[in-house]
């Protein structure tokens, strides 16, 4: 018997060096804030020092220090980073079946706060170094890995931080870190795996309205800043923003979605919004793949107005978490506000809040072509579906430092769909890895690494 192209002991071995790497990871506490995360990195360094890896701790904070580590080839050829974050996001005990940092294996799953966002990866990435320096692998090239700090809040110790005061430690010319990439679902038979080749940036903004206030017992319907406020919510919550179809969409549609006929109304930025919402109610879950990457987003998130019952206040205001395509610009983004708030006819002011550049890397380059041929050794009809994911990942600072790094979210998911993951578990209570599919994705990060720099 085979597993994965390993025969049983072997798999076996495999399996116990990483549950035993990624339950450890996950049992040091690192919520963000405040983070915690180099006692998670000395986990990571023991493991390493075991396997005559060499490690870097480098920080701006002794107890938020980032891990870095490199493996050398015997000749020259391209560097690749493997890249992950240590910290997680709060988890509520309450809400969960396990304790988030007890690092249970149950039921043929890791549980925990970080299993699949993203200790999983890390461990993953970490074995597969180990396993190429212990078997002596001749590299044309660099591996390099980095362990870092500070992805889920603030931004200002991890990823970015390193870009601007250690870059050496991950310049490359291919990078592979978080993303919704991995993640698989069947369409006509076949396994599409999604490569996350780009994010959407944010383009948050706030609404202001202002209005006559008084003594509530008086209304005021004409100038109320609660009731246009209110308006404007809803009008900007239920709007479709102009559809655009940039080629890697109009490409991931083809992949994803089966019925030809629907995929060409959502591929013409004409009638894509109407076919959206079909697609909506035939498959949910495509459909909250495909959407997203249709244009802009305006989601209301925040609401405040009055302190007191009896008193009318006299401003208003809504944020709006607003994404927008790499394609798009702030300009363009605030011309589809003002083209849904002016036909109200209220008062309205308009801020940004938090705004990011957006950025991308193309498809297909040598790592997505050697990433699709890894793939293909275990199941022969995979395929790679490039596309842009709506959340942010530390991916950016990268590209942007290195303007000719090609950067992909992807540790693929084997065993267990996108459908059955409703989506993925990312920063959900129960969060959970099964064991299958974490020890696959430590093979495939080392086969990538012997196909890549062959
Ligand atoms: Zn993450």
């Amino acid at each position: 018997m085979t597993r994965h192209g390993l025969d049983d002991r072997a798999w076996s071995e495999l399996e116990r060096e990483v549950v035993d790497l990624f339950t450890a990871l996950l049992r040091v506490d690192t919520t963000n804030p405040p983070g915690n995360e180099t006692a998670c990195a000395l986990v990571l360094r023991d493991y390493f020092a075991r396997n005559g890896i060499e490690t870097t701790l480098v920080g701006e904070l002794p107890e938020r220090q980032n891990l870095t580590a490199r493996l050398d080839g015997t000749r020259p050829g391209p560097t690749l980073s493997l890249m992950g974050h240590l910290d997680v996001v709060p988890a509520d005990a309450a809400e969960w079946s396990v304790p988030p940092f007890g690092g249970v294996v149950r039921d043929g799953y890791v549980w925990g706060c970080g299993s699949t966002d993203m200790k999983n990866q890390v461990a993953a990435e970490a074995v597969a170094l180990a396993r190429l320096k212990r078997s002596g692998a001749e590299l044309a090239g660099t591996i390099k890995f980095a362990a870092t700090a500070d992805e889920e809040d603030g931004e200002f110790c991890g990823v970015r931080w390193l870009c601007r005061e250690h870059p050496e430690t991950l310049r490359c010319d291919y990078l592979l870190n978080e993303g919704m990439g991995g993640l698989w679902l069947p369409v006509g038979g076949r396994k599409v795996f999604l490569l996350a080749a780009g994010e959407k940036a944010f383009a948050q903004f706030r609404i202001r309205t202002r209005g006559r206030g008084g003594h509530a017992s008086v209304p005021e319907k004409e100038h109320s800043a609660v009731i246009d406020l209110a308006r404007a919510v809803t009008a900007l919550g239920l709007t479709d923003p102009p559809a655009i179809v940039s080629a890697m969409t109009a490409d991931f549609i083809d992949v994803v979605v089966a019925d030809a006929e629907l995929a060409a109304r959502l591929r013409d930025p004409r009638t894509a919004r109407a076919a959206g919402a079909e697609l909506r109610r035939l498959d949910p879950e495509v459909a909250s793949l495909v959407e997203p990457l249709l244009g802009a987003t305006f989601t209301p998130t925040i609401l405040a107005a009055g302190k007191a019952v009896n008193v009318i206040p006299t401003h208003a205001e809504a944020f709006i978490d607003c994404r927008i395509l790499p394609e798009m610009t702030l300009e363009v983004t605030r011309e589809i506000v003002r083209a849904v708030l002016d036909p109200l006819g209220i008062d309205w002011e308009f801020e940004w809040v938090d705004v990011t550049e957006p950025n991308a890397s193309p498809a297909p380059t040598p790592l997505s072509e050697s990433i699709a041929r890894v793939l293909r050794a275990e199941e022969p009809g995979a395929v790679l579906a490039p596309m842009c994911s709506g959340s942010f990942t530390d991916s950016r600072w990268v590209r942007e430092a290195f303007p000719d790094c090609v950067a992909y979210g992807f540790a693929p998911f084997v065993a267990e769909s996108f459908h059955a993951m409703r989506g993925g578990r990312d920063h959900e209570p129960d969060e959970r890895i099964l064991v299958e599919d974490v020890t696959y994705q430590a093979l495939f990060f080392e086969r990538l690494a012997r196909d890549l720099l062959a």
